[in-house]
């Protein structure tokens, strides 16, 4: 992930970090990817990890690559808790693992700088002796995912700049997730968010003290008006909501931010195509009749992302460094 991250600060994009639990939702990204030519970044958390029983999303993984060669492809380890964590995502063949010591094991209690600095630096030197990319968080993000968060609001932990620096040159890492009010989930803001309310200066200033750190944004969907309409018109209950708009998103990109995760989109967009067919044709029982139609669906959303985000177009910028040769590169930089 490294070297799609470093080449994505040299041509001013940014890349989507899409969730996955199953097949249909890797064959999406891949998709989207080929029709629009984008490096990729497919990530899993650790209740992804349990769900597809981790060999079973080994050997997908080998499978995207297998039939899409042309696409840089990152497996990324989404929110780990733990240094054990981080360690069996590395030993499974995960290219990146995010270490998230912001919070304590438990995945809910918010922790110390001191502790955050520990677990984070253990992994780096374990991942990059592996040739592997690491992304800490340094600040607390709002809601819950996959049973990992505080449950705050999003705006009582934000990121300090200074400690961001700290943090940085202490741990040694790759890639920065930083908190300026987003929120994990789909209900994300009561209203629609402006640059003040996703505290857009604070980014600009981490950016700017950090300048070659690539930076991190979490729970960034848009959750868009039209997936939430499909799904309520076929029979669903949201309740109104807001997400990240894309043009924040983008002067986000403007301002070294290099990773966007995006979940709940993808889920919103699946759920309303199986509605649709549930709903329209309740007389059809082959799964591949609604999988099919919310495969595409993802793929949709998942194509425009990559457009917005800059990163179509670059998949054939570069050839994917060999994790031991980036071991090397780590080992040189470290000595
Ligand atoms: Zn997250």
């Amino acid at each position: 992930m490294r070297q799609l991250l470093d080449e994505a600060a040299k041509g001013g994009y940014g890349v989507g970090a899409f969730n996955v639990n199953n097949m249909e939702q890797i064959q999406s990204i891949m998709e989207a990817a080929r029709e629009t030519k984008s490096p990729v970044i497919i990530q899993a958390s650790r209740g992804a990890r349990a769900y597809s029983q981790d060999r079973f999303l080994y050997h997908l993984m080998i499978a995207a690559t297998e039939i899409y060669p042309e696409i840089p492809t990152v497996l990324h380890l989404d929110h780990g808790n733990s240094v054990e964590t981080c360690k069996s995502a590395i030993e499974m063949g995960f290219t990146s693992v995010m270490m998230d010591g912001s919070l304590m094991a438990d995945g809910k209690t918010p922790s110390s700088f001191e502790y955050n600095v520990d677990v984070t630096r253990q992994v780096v030197e374990l991942a990059h002796a592996k040739g592997v990319t690491v992304e800490g968080e340094i600040g607390c993000l709002g809601g819950i995912e996959d049973g990992h968060g505080a449950g705050l609001d999003g705006l009582s932990h934000l990121t300090d700049p200074e400690q961001a620096v700290e943090f940085v040159k202490q741990t040694g890492l790759d890639a920065l997730a930083i908190a300026i009010g987003t929120s994990h989930g789909a209900y994300k803001f009561s209203s629609k968010p402006t640059g003040e309310t996703l505290k857009m200066q604070r980014l600009i200033e981490i950016h700017k003290r950090l300048p070659n750190t690539h930076l991190v944004m979490h729970g960034s969907s848009s959750v868009p008006k039209d997936l939430q309409d499909i799904i309520n018109q076929y029979g669903g209950k949201l309740k109104p909501t807001w997400g990240v708009p894309v043009e924040e998103i983008q002067l986000g990109i403007k301002n070294g931010v290099r990773k966007i995760n995006v979940d709940t989109d993808n889920r919103l967009a699946i759920t309303g195509a199986i509605r649709k067919v549930f709903m329209e044709k309740p007389e059809e029982f082959d799964p591949r009749s609604y999988l099919k139609p919310a495969r595409e669906a993802m793929k949709k959303v998942v194509a425009l992302r990559m457009t917005q985000f800059g990163q179509a177009g670059h998949a054939s910028d570069y050839t994917p460094i060999p994790l031991a040769e980036m071991a090397k590169r780590y080992e040189t930089v470290a000595a």
